[in-house]
């Protein structure tokens, strides 16, 4: 991001959270060049996040998958409005309440809330896979899908 979201109207609940105003939450755009860059900036500092109680709340604000989000927001670290990292105790829970679709109940469904970054609704909550990881480490996630048969 480009840092002006202290300009933004409605702040102020996260002007209450540790991390406000720390630069490397909101991470500057020149100080990054890809996802690798911003993880090394922002995993060191995720812990801040840890039973912070302004999570969902930050999240709400932020709008991190709509507004296409760059740094750490309400327990993760997102690329590009997507999550490439989060805290082990980062819950669903958290994200922003469903948007029911047409899709709702498929696989479809499912991917539309897992795209817009949000809750799956009941419906779609069997169908949920969590996405590969977008900076492309997700190699141990393919080979949990292909579990070898041992008789
Ligand atoms: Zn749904």
């Amino acid at each position: 991001m480009t840092g002006t979201r202290g300009a933004q109207p409605g702040t102020y609940v996260t002007e209450h959270a540790p991390c406000w105003g720390d630069p490397d939450f909101a991470v500057a755009d020149n100080r990054w060049k890809n996802g690798k860059d911003l993880v090394a900036i922002c995993e060191p500092v995720l812990y801040v996040c840890s039973g912070c109680p302004y999570r969902a709340a930050c999240i709400r604000q932020v709008r991190p998958a709509k507004s296409a989000f760059d740094g750490v927001c309400g327990g993760r670290v997102w690329l590009n409005g997507v999550i490439v990292s989060a805290l082990p105790d980062a819950d669903p829970s958290e994200l922003p309440p469903p948007v029911i679709r047409k899709a709702c109940g498929t696989a479809a469904g499912s991917r539309a809330h897992r795209r817009a970054v949000e809750q799956q609704c009941p419906d779609c909550e069997p169908f949920y896979t969590p996405a590969a990881n977008p900076l492309g480490e997700a190699d141990d996630d393919t080979q949990q899908l292909e579990l070898p048969c041992v008789a």
